[in-house]
């Protein structure tokens, strides 16, 4: 038996991390996190002053590099441009946290197409934008990495009693995305997983009404809802090192809702 360095299992020391949607909820708590484990981070997020702010707390934190940008993931120059950024200003970047999106209650009837376009552009295209340019940056570079992309307990449920139709396909997209990227990319040394949460307390459930939430509580076996600190390790572990014969996967983070 060899000596472990435990503390090195999980380590992300001088990994180049770009999060999307990174200004706010899981996205910010993520990156704090993985700064926390030693990351330099760019935030990818569309309003400019947010992800400014977040950018900032991390150097003053942690003392590591950080940088914020305005990107929309919905448009694919963008993002192209966003990506070349933080390659010459960070370097080339390790591992993207693809994880900007956005919800919507609406009764499948009542949708527009303009509204069905809107969850999809940002929670699948923007997924797909972002995979493919940071997927061909590496490549280009001869650099290996991963990409994590937030999907949603909701690729593979349907909620109740919220209706959200373009929501769960969405997310469902997402999943199969994940699982078709992993397969296309390996022999580029690219790995790609998923993390799903269940209910999760950040800006976007905090709109929904109390007792939706509590709703949502009282269907979950842990009985309460999650918060982002709950999923980092999830992940961490996908970004760091030790994750370097997962692609693929999709982790499931939701307090046991699904399996009941
Ligand atoms: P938040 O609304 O707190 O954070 C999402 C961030 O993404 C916001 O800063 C938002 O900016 C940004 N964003 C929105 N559209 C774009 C875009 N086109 N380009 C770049 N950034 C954009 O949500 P959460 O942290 O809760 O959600 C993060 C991810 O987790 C999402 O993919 C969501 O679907 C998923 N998720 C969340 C769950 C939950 O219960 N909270 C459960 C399961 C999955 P702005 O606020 O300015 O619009």
């Amino acid at each position: 038996m060899e000596k472990i360095n435990g503390e090195a299992l999980f380590s992300l020391k001088d990994k180049i991390i770009v999060v999307t949607g990174g200004a706010s909820g899981i996205g910010r708590t993520v990156a704090n996190y993985m700064a926390a484990m030693g990351a330099h981070i760019a935030i990818f997020d569309v309003t400019a002053d947010k992800a400014e702010a977040v950018a900032g707390e991390l150097v003053e934190l942690y003392g590591h590099r950080a940088m914020a940008l305005a990107c929309d993931v919905t448009k694919p120059e963008q993002v192209e441009q966003s990506l070349e950024r933080v390659a010459e200003t960070l370097g080339v970047p390790d591992v993207l946290v693809n994880n900007a999106g956005i919800g919507q209650h609406k009764f499948c009837l009542d949708l527009t197409p303009e509204e069905w376009l809107r969850v999809n552009d940002v929670n699948y295209n923007g997924i797909f934008y972002m995979a493919t340019a940071f997927a061909r940056l590496l490549i280009r570079h001869g650099k290996q990495g991963s990409i994590i992309n937030t999907g949603s307990m909701s690729a593979g449920i349907v909620n109740v009693p919220q209706q959200q139709i373009a929501y769960n396909s969405s997310k469902a997209g997402v999943i199969h995305m994940t699982h078709t990227l992993a397969v296309e990319l390996a022999d580029y040394g690219i790995r790609v997983n998923a993390v799903s949460p269940g209910y999760i307390f950040t800006e976007m459930t905090a709109k929904r009404p109390q007792s939706l939430r509590d709703e949502w509580i009282s269907r979950t076996p842990q009985k309460r809802l999650g918060v982002p600190d709950d999923l980092a390790a999830a992940y961490i572990y996908l970004a760091s090192d030790s994750a370097r014969y997962t692609t693929g996967s999709n982790i499931v983070v939701d307090g046991g809702y699904t399996i009941i």
